[in-house]
């Protein structure tokens, strides 16, 4: 076990333990935010013909090359047409956006720049070859150009219709347990007790797990009772492939998850340097992956966010930037000076808005880790290094949460 890790040893211990992935194969329809588990090439050329880009003609470009040419009108090739007119010298084909090029023409005039007459047309503008969308010019078939690991959105859900994929296969939603553990916590709609606390991480937890394409399994509350809290784990190993505790972490008496992993389960690293979020534990129990999440509101969003989210989006096979993220890293010109941390990374919540060319940031309510509301009026947070502060009118780097 490594105690008191960067964040990025953090990361690269909890890399070491991939979740368990396995493919199904789904209807292009359900496909959006899944990850796709396998390259996928085309089956087809895209374009699949040369086609005009434009409504117009086809011409011959050596033909218009006066303005005011009349050229004779031999038909017309609309999207999907089978049968096409040649196209000779001194002649021209109506077309329409999308439809095929008729033997013959090099060359597309816009509808705008023409004028029909019976059976003639005149030209009084450019033919531009151009205008023609040249078969394979975006896609051959064969080529793969959607990655196993890709986090699929509408347009590449579009893509792979193009390239003639009917179903994909995708990553199996992981199953993750998220467990609640404290005595004082009751779930939200119930009358308290005195001591009491709504308890409010495992719904933000479970959110999370699920905007990283997880499938979340919310368990009842545990209290701080390790009879409980081990049949707990035992069952979560049972029917998960990942656990997610929240609570009892830290060095108190009542930290029974840690007391737990201590004794009976394999720590890997515990605590990281980083603020808020210190406590974190990541280890396995009964062979099954665990984070151990600060159980403090902020702490445990913040934990979720910088490191199970980047080691989710590892397990599933997908590289930083195109698997699914809660997150994207930018430079901020900060308005409000934050105090940094000695010796730890900092993640104050910030707010990022675009001014101009840049994007500014500000700090408006209390930065306690217990104060969740922060995260709801603040949408980023900073990334100051260990021992760093930053003055008003510094940059900075910062994540921006998506
Ligand atoms: P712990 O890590 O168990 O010492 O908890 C730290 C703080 O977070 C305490 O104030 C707890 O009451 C609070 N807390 C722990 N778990 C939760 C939870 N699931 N939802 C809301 N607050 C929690
Ligand atoms: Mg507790």
């Amino acid at each position: 076990m490594e105690i008191g890790v960067s964040l990025e040893r953090a990361l690269e211990i909890a890399n070491q333990l991939k979740i368990d992935s396995y493919s199904e194969t789904v209807p292009l329809s359900e496909a959006s935010g899944r990850v796709l588990s396998s390259d996928i090439a085309s089956k087809v050329h895209d374009p699949r013909f040369d086609n005009s880009a434009m409504d117009g003609w086809a011409v011959r470009e050596a033909d218009c090359q006066e303005m005011g040419t009349a050229l004779r009108i031999v038909g017309t090739s609309q999207a999907g047409s089978e049968e096409l007119p040649k196209v000779g010298p001194g002649e021209a084909c109506s077309i329409m956006t999308g439809a095929p090029i008729p033997e013959g023409a090099d060359a597309i005039v816009i509808v705008e720049d023409s004028m029909v007459e019976d059976s003639m047309v005149t030209i009084n503008g450019p033919a531009r070859p151009g205008y023609i969308r040249k078969r394979g010019e975006n896609l051959l078939e064969g080529s793969v150009v959607l990655k196993s690991g890709t986090l699929l959105n509408p347009s590449s859900v579009s893509l792979a219709a193009t390239m003639g994929h009917a179903e994909i296969p995708t990553v199996v939603p992981f199953r993750i347990a998220v467990i609640g553990v404290g005595d004082e916590l009751y779930p939200p709609g119930q009358d308290l007790p005195k001591a009491g606390i709504y308890e409010s991480n495992t719904f933000g937890i479970e959110a999370l797990v699920r905007k990283m394409g997880g499938s979340p399994q919310r368990q009842d509350l545990i209290p701080d009772s390790i009879e409980k809290l081990r049949d707990a784990l035992d069952d979560a190993a049972n029917s998960c492939d990942a656990i997610i505790t929240s609570g009892g972490v830290s060095m108190g008496k009542w930290d029974i998850v840690r007391e737990i992993m201590e004794k009976e389960g394999d720590i890997r690293f515990w605590r990281v340097l980083m603020r808020p979020g210190g406590p974190p534990l990541f280890g396995t129990w009964r062979g099954k992956p665990i984070f151990g999440l600060p159980g403090n509101p902020v702490s445990a969003h913040v934990v979720f966010t910088v490191l199970v989210a980047p080691w989710l989006v590892n397990s599933m096979g997908s590289e930083d930037e195109s698997g699914p993220r809660l997150a994207n890293r930018v430079r901020v010109v900060m308005q409000d000076s934050l105090r940094g941390a000695p010796g730890k990374i900092c993640l104050r919540r910030i707010s990022i808005r675009q001014d101009g060319d840049v994007l500014v940031g500000t700090t408006n309510t209390h930065q306690g880790s217990g104060n969740i509301h922060s995260m709801v009026s603040h949408n980023g947070l900073s990334l100051l290094p260990p021992g760093e502060d930053c003055d008003k009118g510094d940059t900075i780097d910062a994540l921006w949460l998506c």
